[in-house]
């Protein structure tokens, strides 16, 4: 059973913020996804719960030229998954939020949710990082802009305080001549976390971004992989090397979806993949 809590639904985020201001250990709700499975477990037993979702700041879906995209805490993983400008500009962030478990958790569950919940294995995570995105913060005092690279700080844990909720994120524009993809190995298709993630980025400077999760406490961005690629033009023999290379990189740990050392093979599998295939799609 639920334990009982005070629930509310701001219209406002002036009025959000006031709230959670005034009440300390207030859980944010959103899709509810991840909460509402902790709160039937009694895993979570707050006093407050604050749904974001009738916030006008938090429905905002825009792709604005020059500017990038906004995409809103309340926004759903099927909103970003199916908007034409995420496709078309994003190709990553669409196919990693085409894969986060099924059609109809999609249509609850939301990107903010996906890394404020900051799982390892956080789906949506590792685009955000080759798009070198921004987590726009706020509490009842204004607001705060941090790097996604300094978001998560743990295994569930991120960089937001008593009393600060989440608007959005925001990701610059890219050049049409920009690739990127999401690649994604699961026990379950459709249904479950993954047991490797590797989001990888060509950009039109031909710079190469590569970020993973599940092989570490936290979503990870490989910046010493990538100095090694971009220090020379990307070639079939380079992919297999950054495949070979990463496995040194990284620390997976074994868990109920895979033994750390099938993470590690599977996770220079899919490097070598994802590089293959930039190089087929732009490469150098
Ligand atoms: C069956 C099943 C399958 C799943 N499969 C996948 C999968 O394949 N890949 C994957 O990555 N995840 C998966 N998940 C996890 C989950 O669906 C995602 O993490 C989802 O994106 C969470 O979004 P939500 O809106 O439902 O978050 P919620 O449950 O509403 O919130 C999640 C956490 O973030 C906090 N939060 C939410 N919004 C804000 C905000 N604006 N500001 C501050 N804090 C906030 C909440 O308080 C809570 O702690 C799965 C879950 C289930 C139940």
């Amino acid at each position: 059973m639920l334990s009982r809590f005070d629930y509310v639904r701001p219209q406002a985020l002036e009025e959000a913020l006031a709230y959670l201001g005034k009440n300390a250990g207030t859980r944010i709700l959103a899709g509810g996804t991840d909460l509402m499975v902790m709160l039937r477990r009694n895993a979570e037993m707050p006093e407050h719960v604050l749904d974001i979702k009738s916030i006008p700041e938090t429905k905002q879906l825009e792709y604005k030229p020059q500017q990038g995209l906004f995409i809103g805490a309340s926004v759903t993983v099927n909103q970003v998954a199916e908007a034409d400008f995420v496709q078309k500009k994003y190709s990553a962030l669409a196919q990693a939020a085409n894969s986060l478990a099924s059609y109809q958790l999609r249509n609850r569950a939301t990107l903010v949710g996906n890394i404020c919940n900051a799982s390892p294995g956080a789906d949506l995570s590792g685009p955000l990082f080759v798009y070198e995105a921004k987590v726009h913060i706020a509490n009842c005092q204004g607001e705060r802009i941090v790097d996604i690279n300094e978001f998560f700080t743990g295994v569930k844990k991120t960089v937001l305080k008593q009393g600060e909720l989440v608007i959005g994120v925001s990701l610059p524009d890219v050049a049409v001549e920009d690739v990127s993809l999401y690649l994604k190995q699961t026990r379950i298709k459709g249904h479950d976390l993954g047991i490797v993630g590797v989001a990888a980025r060509l950009t039109a400077k031909k710079k190469c971004l590569v970020a993973m999760s599940a092989v570490a406490p936290t979503p990870i961005r490989l910046t010493k992989l990538e100095e090694m690629i971009n220090s020379q033009p990307l070639t079939a023999e380079l992919a297999a090397l950054a495949g070979e290379e990463v496995r040194k990189q990284i620390k997976p740990i074994s868990d109920v979806r895979s033994s750390a050392e099938y993470r590690l093979h599977v996770s220079g599998v899919l490097v070598k993949r994802a590089l293959t295939q930039l190089l087929a799609m732009g490469g150098r």
